[in-house]
C-alpha cells in the first residue's frame, strides 16, 4: 500500500525546523505538484536547487516531515517551472508511481498543503490563523481557536459469501475499477456501526461477522481508512443506491480480476480474497 515504504521511515514528528540548503521541498499548484522534468519520475526540488534565483525560499518554508534523513518542506510560491528543468504534474501520478515512498511524500505533502491553505482564516472568528511552533497546528490570537489537520475516519467493507466476494463500481467517477463498498463514518457512530449502515444504503445487504482488517491513511480525501471484511446475512439480494453505484455483483473468487495497482487497502482487500491469503 502507498505507506507501507519499508525499509524507509516515514516520520511525520512536528519539529519547528528552519530549511537548509540540501533539504527537499514540495510545491503545490492547485492539483499539480513541482518536480524534475524525467519521464516516470518524481524527483523533487532541493532548496539548492532553486536558490539561485529564489534565495527567500528557505525562509518562509514550512517543515512537513523526513523520510530517512531527508527533510521536506512545504513552499507557497507560484511560477517555479520557470526555472530550466523544472515542471508540475498532476498529483494523479501518486496513484501510479511505483516508488511508493515519493508518492506518499508528494500525496502526504499535499494533504497538509490543502489543510494550511484551507485554514488561512480562524473559522469562528476571521482573522487570520498563525503557525504553532509547538506542533501541527494553527491558532487565533484573537478567539483562540486551535485548528488540526482534518482526517475523516471512513470505512471500507468487503462483503463475502463463501467463495464470493460483493464487487461495486462507483457512479460518476474517474477511477472505473471495480471497488468495495465505502463511505465516511457520520457523528455518533462506531466503525462497525458505520459498515452495517453503508453495506445496507449502497447494496441493500445485511452483514455478519464483522472483522477489522488493517487500516490506511488515504491524503487524497483527507480521510483514515479502515477496511473490513463482513460475511453476508440472509438474503443475497442486491438492491444499488444508484446515485452512488453504477455496478454492484457477486464475483467468484476465480472470477475476480487481479490488482493492476497495489496502492490501496480496497486493492489489497480484493488481493487477499481472491489469493485466499486472509482467514475469514
Ligand atoms: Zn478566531
Amino acid at each position: 500500500m502507498i505507506q507501507d515504504i519499508d525499509p524507509r521511515i516515514f516520520n511525520n514528528s512536528f519539529a519547528d525546523k528552519k530549511a537548509a540548503s540540501q533539504d527537499l521541498f514540495l510545491a503545490y499548484d492547485g492539483d499539480s505538484v513541482l518536480v524534475r522534468e524525467e519521464k516516470d519520475k518524481l524527483w523533487y526540488p532541493s532548496f539548492a536547487d532553486f536558490e539561485a534565483l529564489y534565495p527567500h525560499l528557505c525562509e518562509n518554508a514550512s517543515f512537513l516531515f523526513s523520510v530517512d534523513d531527508i527533510n521536506y518542506f512545504l513552499v507557497d510560491e507560484k511560477g517555479l517551472d520557470s526555472l530550466d528543468g523544472w515542471i508540475y504534474v498532476t498529483t494523479n501520478r501518486f496513484r501510479t508511481e511505483p516508488k511508493y515512498w515519493r508518492s506518499f511524500a508528494g500525496a502526504m505533502g499535499w494533504q497538509l498543503n490543502r489543510w494550511y491553505k484551507d485554514h488561512r482564516f480562524c473559522s469562528r472568528c476571521g482573522n487570520p490563523t498563525k503557525h504553532s511552533k509547538k506542533e501541527r497546528m494553527l491558532y487565533c490570537e484573537s478567539c483562540g481557536l486551535e485548528t488540526y489537520p482534518k482526517i475523516s475516519p471512513c470505512v471500507i467493507v468487503a462483503v463475502h459469501d463463501g467463495d464470493r466476494l460483493l464487487m461495486a463500481k462507483y457512479a460518476g467517477r474517474v477511477y472505473k475499477n471495480y471497488a468495495l463498498i465505502a463511505g465516511f463514518v457520520e457523528v455518533g457512530e462506531t466503525l462497525e456501526d458505520a459498515v452495517r449502515r453503508e453495506v445496507m444504503e449502497e447494496v441493500g445487504l445485511k452483514v455478519k461477522n464483522i472483522k477489522f482488517y488493517k487500516s490506511q491513511p488515504w491524503p487524497f480525501s483527507d480521510s483514515l481508512l479502515a477496511g473490513f471484511f463482513a460475511e453476508l446475512d440472509g438474503d443475497d439480494t442486491i438492491t444499488l443506491q444508484e446515485d452512488e453505484l453504477s455496478l454492484g455483483v457477486w464475483l467468484h473468487r476465480d472470477e475476480i480480476p487481479p490488482a493492476e495497482l497495489h496502492i490501496s487497502l480496497t486493492s489489497e482487500m480484493q488481493e487477499a480474497f481472491r489469493l485466499r491469503t486472509v482467514k475469514l
